[in-house]
């Protein structure tokens, strides 16, 4: 089990993306992924609409986090994991 969650408490702050990402869902998705539960979150993840290979990292989000989340380097991470 992964020892590092992403803290984001789905405050929606960050929102809306510049490239649709619903950051919160995907943060709560990859947390569960994190977590173990791995196909449950990987069905999760694959029926999104937009997903983290779609960040453009303009990192508007990042300014608006008050959890200072860096987002798009998170986003750019993920696919490696996930897709
Ligand atoms: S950096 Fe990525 S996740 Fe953040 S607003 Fe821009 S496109 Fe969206
Ligand atoms: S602003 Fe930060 S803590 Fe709030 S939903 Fe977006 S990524 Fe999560």
């Amino acid at each position: 089990m992964a020892l590092y969650q992403i803290p984001c408490d789905g405050c929606c702050d960050c929102l809306p993306c510049a490239a649709e990402l619903n950051i919160p869902e995907i943060f709560r998705i990859y947390n569960r992924f994190l977590r173990g539960e791995e196909t449950e979150a990987l069905e999760e993840y694959h029926s999104l609409a937009h997903t983290a290979d779609e960040c453009i990292r303009c990192g508007r989000c990042e300014k608006l986090c008050h959890n200072r989340i860096g987002i798009s380097a998170v986003m750019f991470g993920i696919p490696e994991e996930m897709e």
